[in-house]
């Protein structure tokens, strides 16, 4: 009789089920790790202003004029000096002429006298004030005013948007489209950008058909590819799938060897768990400097991050949820950081909760929410459905991840609680 036999009692070992784990590294310390192991790539293209978009900026982006050029109409109405209102009272005030936009008035405006201005028109130097349309009454060639519109009213002045000089776009931020906007309102049609960043993925495992090929023997189908491409999509990275590798060592070998040659990242995913046939950690340890961290959170926690040659390496579980937790927690971003992006942060609001949400304390967990309006049209989280690391459908069904700190407990009903919105 063992040890094990006399307690009455199976001598266990540490395993993904655990929740408190003594060797394992906070998510925070593991995202630390990963930036100070990448240095933001410095190559960089000049791309025409749509193709922009999405990518990040390698220099400040300066005006070199003023936006708008000239101080003009902010609506419909009469332009005249502020002089001429009356300050009690109602006056009658000629008018003169019109200004288009893109047909500047011509004329001369005399004392006392206006034009008829549309939105956008120059404003004349002998005025700086516009009283909108429905403030006056009409007659012939005349206006009736009253003293109600404050001198300098409804007029945009030159430069108000952006004045010459102005630095507005920072480098390495991520241009959105009201920045292209921005951009294109400066008359710039090129901007210099740092160029695209090639990642490769692949998945392993001897359980995982392509779509197309017939499911047998309990095979299921390669779902982390889609997921990583859409992901990835939204990085706006070139991609390079490379397609289920078997659970073989030449077959794995040769998948890194050529990833590792054409990438600038590598993402694969399932291996990196203790099952027998996984081999990625063995050929990582001989080709790369790979470490296998066992994180503390939930779902995601084996966490493989290196080096080979000059690719960088996440190995992510194969579980389809932990592929897409580990995936937002770093990959993302990490991928920001190495495409020189300043601002990596996800964004996150605390909200109360109105499931009860089971939880042990040892780990952070990544719960699936709903957000949605309360009947007091407040934001509130829900959970979706089942939990498991591999219900992909718990991704499919929600709109944010509830993250619930390490030291936590089980979640009462109305505890607000921290999620990031995807
Ligand atoms: P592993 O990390 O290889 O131990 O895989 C963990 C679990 O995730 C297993 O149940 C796998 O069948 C599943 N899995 C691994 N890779 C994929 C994939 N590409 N698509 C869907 N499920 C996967
Ligand atoms: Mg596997």
């Amino acid at each position: 009789m063992d040890k094990s036999d006399q307690n009455n009692k199976v001598n266990k070992q540490n395993s993904c089920m655990d929740d408190f784990d003594p060797d394992s590294l906070t998510v925070s310390n593991a995202l630390n790790n990963i930036y100070a192991a990448i240095t933001p790539i410095s190559e960089s293209e000049v791309v025409p202003i749509r193709e922009s978009l999405n990518r990040v900026l390698t220099r400040d982006i300066v005006s070199s004029l003023n936006v708008p050029t000239a101080t003009n109409s902010a609506m419909d109405g009469y332009a005249l000096h502020g002089d001429t209102i009356p300050e009690q009272g109602t006056s009658k005030i000629k008018v003169v002429g019109t200004a288009f936009a893109g047909k500047p008035y011509q004329g001369q405006i005399g004392q006392g006298e206006c034009i008829r201005i549309m939105t956008g028109a120059v404003i004349p130097d002998a005025t700086d004030t516009v009283i909108i349309q429905e403030h006056v009454e009409r007659t012939d060639d005349e206006i009736l005013i009253d003293s109600e519109t404050k001198p300098g009213s409804n007029v945009r002045q030159a430069g108000e948007d952006i004045a010459a000089g102005d630095n507005v776009l920072k480098k390495g931020a991520r241009i959105r489209a009201a920045d292209i906007g921005v951009i294109a309102s400066l008359g710039i049609g090129e901007v210099e950008v740092t160029r695209k960043l090639r990642v490769a993925f692949f998945s392993t495992g001897d359980e995982l058909s392509s779509i197309g090929e017939e499911l047998k023997n309990g095979n299921i189908y390669d779902s982390n590819r889609y997921t990583l491409f859409g992901m990835l999509t939204e990085l706006n990275v070139t991609i390079m799938d490379m397609g289920v590798i078997k659970d073989n060592r030449e077959d794995l070998q040769q998948a890194f060897e050529s990833a590792s040659t054409q990438a600038d990242v590598i993402i694969t995913t399932g291996g990196v768990s203790v099952g027998e046939a996984d081999y990625v950690k063995e050929i990582l340890q001989e080709t790369g400097t790979v470490n296998f961290w066992k994180v503390a959170m939930k779902p995601g926690r084996p966490l493989a991050f290196g080096q080979i040659n000059n690719a960088h390496f996440f190995g992510l579980h194969g579980n389809p949820v932990s592929v897409m937790v580990t995936f937002s927690q770093f990959v993302k971003p990490a991928l920001r950081h190495l495409m020189a992006e300043t601002e990596t942060d996800t964004f996150s609001m605390q909200v109360p909760c109105i499931s009860e949400l089971r939880k042990k304390p040892g780990r952070v967990e990544y719960q699936r929410g709903i957000l949605e309006r309360d009947e007091n049209n407040q934001w509130v989280v829900k959970k979706t459905g089942a939990q498991g690391s591999g219900i992909l459908r718990s991704m499919s069904q929600a709109n944010c991840f509830i993250i619930l700190p390490m030291d936590s407990s089980s979640v009462e009903p109305g505890t607000i609680v921290e999620v990031q919105p995807f």
